[in-house]
């Protein structure tokens, strides 16, 4: 079955996109972290970075300049943002088609417990 961010680059689901091009979609996170969080993914259904092959350079490619682009257009790009991909059950992944939320417009924090405060 399609990944519910193909049925969105499908347009059979409604989200607010903001970025879209021949390889690569941007649109709001329906349960945002931040005063910003974008989701941008290749317009290919690639499940994880695992499955992720040369012929994916490109997209992949281009979801960091358009991560670039947008955080200049949503004006975090000075106070800054963090870029994330989750992988698989440790990762937290829960769509199974590769994407990177664009997080920002609040100080976040630091990104991981360290292992010697755990
Ligand atoms: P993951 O945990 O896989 O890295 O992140 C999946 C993200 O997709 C979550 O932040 C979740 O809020 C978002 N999400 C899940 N379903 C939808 C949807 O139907 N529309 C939008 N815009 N975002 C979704």
């Amino acid at each position: 079955m399609a990944s519910v961010f193909s049925r969105i680059i499908a347009r059979e689901i409604p989200a607010e996109i903001y970025y879209e091009d021949d390889l690569v979609i941007a649109f709001k996170d329906i349960n945002p972290s931040a005063p910003v969080h974008i989701l941008i993914c290749p317009k290919r259904e690639i499940p994880t970075v695992n499955d992720a092959t040369p012929e994916d350079e490109a997209a992949l490619g281009r979801m960091w300049t358009v991560a670039a682009k947008l955080a200049a257009q949503f004006g975090i790009a000075e106070s800054g943002y963090r870029l994330i991909t989750n992988v698989n059950a440790d990762g937290g992944q829960e769509v199974f088609h590769i994407h990177m939320h664009l997080v920002g417009g609040r100080p976040l924090g630091p990104m991981l417990k360290r292992v010697k405060d755990t």
